[in-house]
């Protein structure tokens, strides 16, 4: 029992898209799910969580911000983040 977990942590999430405006970026998702994770507290407990794992993830519903819906929503296939570095760095 005690492998390594095969189940991934950092599983990239879906993306969507909102075929009644053309949204791409702006939803309320709603997620179940069930980790397992390594706390670790310092004497002055303080807690830094580590190790986490999936085990179950459940997707109850992804509803479009603006449409204010989950009808016209569509999952679309991740893409890698190539064009996508903007806003990674952008420190305030
Ligand atoms: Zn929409």
């Amino acid at each position: 029992m005690d492998t390594a977990s095969d189940l991934v942590v950092d599983a990239e999430p879906p993306r969507y898209r909102c075929t009644a405006c053309g949204n791409l970026t702006r939803f309320e998702v709603t997620v179940s799910r069930r980790t397992r994770s390594f706390h670790h507290y310092t004497v002055g407990g303080e807690l830094s969580i580590e190790d986490t794992v999936v085990l179950d993830e459940e997707y109850e519903s992804v509803v479009c911000r603006w449409c204010g819906t989950a009808a016209s929503v569509v999952q679309i296939p991740s893409v890698p983040l190539d064009g996508e570095t903007l806003g990674a760095e952008s420190g305030v």
